[in-house]
């Protein structure tokens, strides 16, 4: 038999070691890792039949599930490469997709029907739908072909969230997964008894890597929530004995602000990540002041996605930081010339180099190439700045920056300090063209419901805080800001908005 040291043998590996424990537990649904094994190797089987070979792409389009682990698993033990879609985009993004990864089987859950539909399905490809063709697939499975399975073979092919532009399909190996789980491992108290929870979508970097996969490799179990909801969530931390999840910003946020919060016993929390953006610091403190083990870990999906995480020791001193970096990873800033540089106080683009890092996107030689320096470094387009004790602090993207009179300005900063103010509720600060000083920040606000804010108390807020070249030139009250599944804002519709409505003689 031929060596598979992939992801499509953790199963199999973990249920040899301990079969009885459980693996995935849903609605009353609930696998051992021997049951999982079982079923992932049937399913190999049916993708085999179905004509599945190494390196083909089998994509999957549907809310988290035990179905999606049983399919990732299942396409890495063909060799396969598995590609997670984003269930929220639209059908046109969807039809991209599918055609950039060529993929040739698609799995998706009944609720996604209609987008598959809409899209245009796979004209020359299989199509399993998770309910009525997906059990009559296992049964008919049996045992999958003996396939050689090296650590640098690509596993997954993970679309980036789309912040800066088109989404990009990070190549990720069956190496870059697995050293990304060592990394957490390293780094976070995670126990073969732990019961995680499963938030975060499963088509994204955080959701994947940074918890949910490491909790497996330990024999620890998962559940996978199909749609976030902070009320259920909260309710069901207390009634499993939840131990550990990850969340975007946004959701530790509704949480924190359900009307059950305070009620809800958190006592069994072992480790609560979180990353992806920035967090506001009340949204951090809250959680920290419920004593909850909240760890922030920054990273991106093309490094599968740990870069640094804060640490148990460290976080009550640094509530907001990106921490240190993970075990084995390197960092460095961006120099003069393209060369590293050791990271200091002074904001610098980070680079990144570990072998968890990518070795490039999908189809795109050239975007692959443009984002290595010499020596093997990834070049992760944020800036970031590292304090006296080395936590980094993620500053904000390179592309995200104004400049303004010749001066760099960091929106993220400006948010930041926007939502220290109790009524505002969200703010995104973007750049417009500006004939006097070539680029002027502009600030949409969302203030808290039932909250009154005019701007000039808040402009007068901004003021006590930051330098006047800071401030932004344009207010603007709004009732809700564009976010992608991630809670990310997409900047780049709210720069075109503020382009229109700020440019044209209303300035
Ligand atoms: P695209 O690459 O398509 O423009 P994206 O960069 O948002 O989209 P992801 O890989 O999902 O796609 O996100 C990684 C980015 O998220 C990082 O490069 C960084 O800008 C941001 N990020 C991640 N963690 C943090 C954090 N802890 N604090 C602030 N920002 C973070
Ligand atoms: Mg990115």
């Amino acid at each position: 038999n031929l060596p598979d040291f992939g992801l499509g043998s953790w199963p199999a590996r973990r249920a040899r070691i301990n079969p009885a424990r459980t693996a995935l537990v849903q609605a009353g649904r609930s696998l051992t890792y021997a049951g999982l094994a079982d079923r992932v190797e049937s399913l190999a089987g049916a993708l085999t039949r179905r004509g599945v070979r190494p390196g083909d792409r089998v994509a999957y389009l549907g809310v988290n599930d035990i179905t999606v682990f049983e399919t990732l698993f299942a396409t890495a033990r063909c060799g396969a490469i598995f590609v997670p879609l984003n269930y929220r985009l639209s059908p046109a993004e969807i039809r991209y997709m599918l055609d950039d990864s060529g993929a040739s089987v698609l799995v998706h859950s009944a609720d996604t029907a209609g987008l598959v539909a809409a899209a245009g399905g796979l004209p020359h490809g299989v199509v399993i739908a998770t309910e009525g063709d997906f059990e009559p697939e296992i049964a008919q499975g049996g045992p999958a072909p003996d396939i050689e399975v090296r650590l640098e073979d690509p596993c997954l092919l993970l679309y980036t969230s789309g912040t800066t532009g088109r989404p990009k399909a990070a190549v990720l190996t069956h190496g870059n997964l697995t050293w990304n789980t060592v990394n957490q491992l390293a780094h976070l108290d995670v126990l073969g008894t732990d019961k995680a929870l499963c938030i975060a979508p499963l088509f994204h970097c955080v959701g994947l890597g940074q918890i949910t996969l490491p909790t497996l490799f330990k024999g620890g179990s998962v559940e996978p929530v199909a749609k976030f909801d902070p009320g259920t969530i909260l309710a069901r931390i207390g009634e499993a004995g939840i131990t550990s999840f990850s969340a975007v910003p946004t959701m530790l946020e509704m949480m924190w602000r359900h009307e059950s919060w305070d009620a809800t016993d958190l006592s069994s929390l072992t480790c609560v990540l979180y990353g992806g953006s920035p967090v506001a610091e009340r949204v951090a403190q809250a959680w920290l002041d419920r004593g909850v083990k909240l760890l922030q870990g920054y990273g991106m999906t093309e490094a599968a996605p740990g870069v640094s995480m804060a640490t148990h020791e460290g976080t009550l001193d640094h509530p907001v930081a990106a921490g240190v970096p993970h075990f084995f990873t390197d960092v460095a800033a961006l120099g003069p010339e393209l060369t590293p540089q050791p990271l200091d106080g002074t904001p610098a683009e980070l680079l990144v180099r570990g072998p968890h890092v990518f070795g490039g996107y999908w189809n795109r030689p050239g975007e692959s190439e443009a984002s290595f320096v010499e020596g093997g470094w990834f070049r992760t387009g944020d800036v970031v700045r590292v304090d006296d004790d080395g936590w980094a602090h993620v500053v904000d993207r390179v592309k995200d920056m104004i400049i303004s009179g010749g001066e760099n300005v960091y929106p993220a900063e400006i948010e930041a300090v926007a939502v220290r103010l109790d009524e505002v509720d969200a703010c995104a600060v973007v750049g417009v063209p500006d004939e006097r000083w070539g680029e002027a920040g502009a600030a949409f606000v969302v203030v808290r419901p039932g909250a009154q804010l005019d701007e000039p108390r808040f402009r007068a807020h901004l003021e006590r805080h930051l330098a006047r070249y800071k401030i932004p030139k344009h207010v603007q009250f709004t009732d809700t800001l564009p976010r992608n599944a991630t809670g990310k804002i997409r900047r780049v519709e709210l720069r075109t908005l503020a382009a229109e409505t700020f440019t044209n003689g209303s300035a």
